[in-house]
């Protein structure tokens, strides 16, 4: 038997909370997953416009985040190509640079119904194992029904597990039920302008770090309401 797939868990990370890492644990424990890789976008296609902290403050935000867990890390490849940080290159990146290495993409339910609008995205799946996780409510119904509308054009197809797909090369597509944890990036950079606190939602070391750099989140983010 080959080694487990390396986790590959894409997002902006803007900025990394706990929902992510709680995402990423239980995907990898529920998977089997060898390690977990959080690749923050350098240049994220589908939020190019919004309000983004710079790439290396996001950077350091992941590590912080993800310190201490075992077999959990974070590649900064994204920032080596310029132009937009399209999934699909990064999984062929990988693939020429690692080689004989299996990979699972790691995304949430809102991302597996975006898929359609991403460059190749219905490809992903002919290049690593694909796992989906819940995310606001949408579970096992929405992938089900998700895949019935598309399973042909990602050339998935059904197993007797209605939350295994089966890929191209023996690849598996798999929705995992995880423990629900209602927080998003884009609900703490409001907290963040109106004052409010945001413990609890980042890790401690996130939170230190956010504090150093208030000028960057100012700039990023925009102005504390009360400042503004
Ligand atoms: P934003 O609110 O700015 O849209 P986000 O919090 O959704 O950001 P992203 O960086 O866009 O974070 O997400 C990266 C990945 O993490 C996506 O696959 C997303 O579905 C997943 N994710 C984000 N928040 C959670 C959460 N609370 N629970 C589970 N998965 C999550």
């Amino acid at each position: 038997m080959g080694l487990p797939p390396t986790g590959i868990f894409g997002g902006t990370f803007n900025p990394v909370h706990v929902g992510h890492v709680r995402a990423a644990i239980e995907v990898a424990e529920a998977l089997g997953l060898g390690a977990v890789e959080f690749v923050p976008a350098a240049r994220p296609p589908h939020k190019c416009g919004g309000p983004l902290l710079d790439f290396a403050l996001r950077l350091r935000l992941c590590r912080l985040a993800v310190a201490g867990i075992p077999g959990f890390s974070v590649n900064a490849m994204e920032a080596e190509r310029p132009g937009p940080s399209y999934t699909c290159e990064t999984l062929a990146a990988l693939a020429g640079v690692r080689p004989g290495e299996d990979f699972c993409f790691i995304m949430g339910m809102g991302d597996l119904l975006h898929l359609g609008q991403w460059k190749e995205g219905f490809g992903l799946g002919r290049q690593a194992h694909l796992a989906v996780h819940a995310r606001e409510g949408l579970g096992l119904a929405a992938f089900t029904a998700f895949l019935a509308a598309n399973g042909p054009a990602m050339d998935a197809t059904p197993t007797s597990d209605p939350a295994v797909w089966s890929l191209p090369g023996g690849r598996r597509l798999t929705f995992v039920p995880i423990a629900r944890l209602d927080v998003s990036a884009s609900d703490i950079r409001e907290r963040w302008r109106q004052q409010k606190r945001i413990h609890g939602l980042v890790s401690e070391a996130v939170l230190r770090e956010l504090k150093n750099h208030a000028d960057a989140l100012e700039a990023g983010w925009g102005r504390p309401e009360s400042e503004a």
